[in-house]
């Protein structure tokens, strides 16, 4: 046989038995995931995820990042919506500047999940998919009140700064409301002292959850409260990103070296850099939020709303977005320390081992 003749003969094979497949993949159409970033792993993790069982469950897939940029995230979803997308899922980066796009979704009949970050100010939103977010907020406190007991025994009192999520994020407002419900008590009783005096998230918020920022707020904080003796006990962060800018701040004026204890750092996403700053001792806790799961719910989710079912939901009061209170299905978050991480985390087959050690 001719050479030509086998590879022909081959490539008819290949086509024969790709395109079912291929057509099947298809089949249900496209959907669009408009995701906010890829500087941060989680969003990577999430937009993996969602491809990869959208797919298995007989759908196409398209799939953008927009790097924190608004007008580039809104043109995507428009691009989306002129392509004819089947639905939407989008975590947007500012909650506030969709209304116009999703009021074209609507239009043209296509519906719209929220994922992750609940999108305000429009009645196009159909579902919200997300973790308990005043959870999170409540499991980062409390475990920064632990990290204290634990660390610093013997004081009367703890001094403690606070960081908050991207004002724009309505997210970050859940987050500190769920911290402070654990700290004000606290802070009200004297055994938390907040030295800079800065609370509210018109205060401690921090754009685009950006972890310079954190790390040149820190600096502020530290040279203008805690000079002499006077020492930072925890710092309550709703990120790991932020996290890892407040430790290089802390670093750089000597904190975890010779007699300066590290401060109690919190976190949150579990991403693998802040994982082995648990290990090192330079962060306390994270927050473990399975994306694999939240992918789970939004998929079915979308192939309910499809087939013109109803999703399966578990909370209708609590996120209310300015025009309704958007149906939603809350995940539970899961607080990782040094001393869970590998049944969490490596066990449950998020990461492993290798990754971490
Ligand atoms: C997410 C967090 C994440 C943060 C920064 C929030 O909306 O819920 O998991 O840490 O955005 O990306």
């Amino acid at each position: 046989m001719k050479m030509r003749t086998i590879l022909a003969g081959l490539a008819a094979t290949v086509v024969a038995l790709s395109s079912p497949l291929a057509a099947s993949a298809q089949d249900k159409g496209t959907i669009g995931i408009a995701m906010p970033t890829k500087s941060s792993a989680r969003w990577i993790a999430d937009g993996d995820n969602m491809v990869k069982q959208f797919e298995a469950a007989g759908y196409g897939a398209n799939l953008q990042y927009a790097e924190d940029d608004i007008p580039n995230q809104v043109n995507q979803v428009e691009n989306m919506i002129t392509t004819g997308v089947k639905a939407l899922v989008i975590a947007a980066i500012d909650g506030t500047t969709l209304s116009n796009t999703l009021a074209n979704a609507a239009a043209a009949g296509i519906p719209v999940i929220a994922y992750d970050r609940l999108i305000r100010d429009s009645g196009d939103v159909d579902y919200y998919a997300t973790f308990d977010n005043f959870q999170v907020g409540v499991q980062q406190a409390e475990s920064l009140v632990d990290g204290l007991k634990e660390r610093f025994p013997d004081q009367d009192s703890w001094n403690v700064e606070l960081f908050g999520g991207s004002p724009d994020d309505n997210n970050a407002y859940f987050f500190y409301n769920g911290a402070m419900s654990v700290l004000q008590p606290l802070i009200d009783e004297g055994k938390i002292k907040i030295p800079s005096g800065q609370m509210g998230m018109d205060k401690v918020g921090t754009l685009r959850w950006d972890g310079s920022v954190a790390q040149a707020r820190m600096d502020n904080l530290l040279s203008a409260n805690y000079t002499g003796d006077q020492k930072v006990n925890g710092v309550l962060s709703p990120y790991d990103g932020l996290s890892i800018g407040i430790i290089s701040s802390l670093k750089g004026v000597g904190y975890g070296s010779g007699d300066l204890d590290m401060p109690i750092i919190t976190g949150q996403d579990a991403e693998v850099p802040s994982v082995k700053a648990i290990l090192r001792g330079d962060q306390y806790s994270t927050i473990f939020k399975d994306t694999r799961e939240l992918a789970k719910v939004t998929v079915q989710m979308v192939d309910a709303v499809l087939q013109e079912k109803e999703p399966e939901v578990n909370d209708t009061k609590t996120y209310d977005n300015g025009v309704k209170v958007v149906p939603s299905y809350l995940l539970k978050p899961v607080l990782v320390t040094k001393d869970n991480w590998e049944k969490v985390l490596v066990e449950s087959g998020y990461y492993k081992e290798d990754q971490i050690k």
